[in-house]
């Protein structure tokens, strides 16, 4: 058993292999990228190792060796996901193929009281797993979100960002209470990506981004069918990016972060100062309130002309927008797009930017396939 920080290696390739339906090789090739001979190496490695089965595809007719089609099988034990957001903490625990799940969920200020959140998570966990008539033991693997960048060590990055996390160690306070399951501790952002490629509006994709427009402003990058988190696990802090160098002061010591520019024309546009600002002008804007809307149009933009940036470099297939628990405004989603065709080439300036099928909800459904993906090694 030994604590790990980020994900296994072949987690990646893992994600784009359904555990029902399966994919034949040439999906493979077309959705990893990879050669032909690097794929059947990797392939044959797993198989030898329990986490894939293969079986002939239905036959083509043609003559040659049969196409092979590769599926997981499920792992076993349960699996189980606590996820923080800025405001509420959620728990999910499934079994290795859905058949048995809970959910539980609790409103709380995540980013003041820490050791509440640690506890209420816990607490949670336990009443889901009672729910299943399930106990602790049968726990395989735990990934707990953060809604903070999170370091290569699993370690809260919270300087400038949320105070009261510095010097916080999650992920031990959570193997020392819960000896013998794997615990990987994963930004928030990272997982809900994980969770809309796997399950959501990114299925069968392999390269997006993943954007939740809501509290705060938070990003992730799956690229080539994996999270990319960067050298150091800090990848994604798009909300800090400086847009205007005069602009208001932000949380992280900087000026005129595109977070604290968005935040700020929200809470001016509606006399909110406070996280339910962009909502609040979601519904004004369908009340009829044209100013609404064009401040929804600005604050789209302001993050789409940042994509479109992206976008030159990553070419991905497509651009994912969350908005909490209520889909994504129309007149926000136009505003991205209209932001993104103003930077990006010409050729890359049509990407699609598709609404979060998952919503708030994303973060603990990616947890738990965090989870599956990242256990086959340590379930034989
Ligand atoms: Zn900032």
């Amino acid at each position: 058993m030994s604590p790990v920080g980020g994900s296994g290696h072949d987690e990646w390739l893992l994600a784009l292999i359904p555990q029902d339906t399966g994919v034949t090789t040439a999906d493979l090739l077309r959705l990893s990228g990879l050669s032909r001979p690097t794929l059947t190496d990797l392939l044959a490695r797993l198989r030898a190792e329990g986490a894939v089965l293969s079986e002939p595809a239905v036959p083509s007719g043609r003559r040659g060796r049969p196409a092979q089609r590769w599926r997981r099988p499920p792992p076993r034990g349960m699996f189980a996901a606590i996820a923080l957001t800025r405001d509420d903490v959620r728990v999910r625990v499934a079994d290795g193929s859905d058949q048995a799940v809970a959910e539980r969920e609790r409103p709380m200020n995540v980013t003041l009281d820490v050791r509440g959140a640690l506890d209420c998570g816990l607490r949670l966990l336990h009443e889901s797993l009672a729910e299943l008539d399930r106990y602790e033991d049968s726990l395989t693997a735990l990934v707990l979100g953060l809604p903070c960048p999170v370091g290569g060590d699993g370690d809260p990055q919270a300087r400038g960002m949320m105070p009261g996390w510095v010097g916080v160690r999650p992920g031990e306070w959570l193997r020392h209470r819960l000896p013998g399951v794997r615990i990987t501790v994963e930004n928030d952002a990272n997982l809900a990506a994980f969770g809309e490629l796997t399950e959501g509006a990114g299925r069968g994709r392999s390269d997006l981004i993943y954007i939740k427009l809501a509290a705060g402003l938070g990003a992730a990058l799956v690229v080539g069918g994996r999270l990319y988190r960067g050298a150091t696990g800090l990848a994604g802090e798009l909300g800090h990016v400086q847009i205007n160098e005069m602009g208001h002061p932000c949380v992280c010591g900087a000026r005129g972060c595109l977070a604290m520019e968005q935040y700020v024309a929200a809470s001016h546009a509606t006399g909110r100062p406070g996280p339910s600002a962009i909502l609040d002008l979601f519904r004004r804007c369908d009340a009829g309130d044209a100013a609404a809307g064009r401040v929804l149009g600005h604050i789209g933009g302001l993050l789409g002309e940042q994509l479109g940036v992206l976008a030159d470099m990553l070419d991905p297939e497509c651009v994912v927008i969350s908005t909490d628990d209520v889909p994504p405004h129309p007149a926000v989603l136009a505003g991205i797009r209209g932001g993104i065709r103003r930077t990006a080439l010409p050729v890359v300036s049509d990407l699609p930017v598709i609404a979060s099928t998952l919503g708030v909800r994303a973060e603990a459904i990616g947890g738990i396939a965090l989870a599956r993906a990242a256990s086959h090694r340590h379930t034989d």
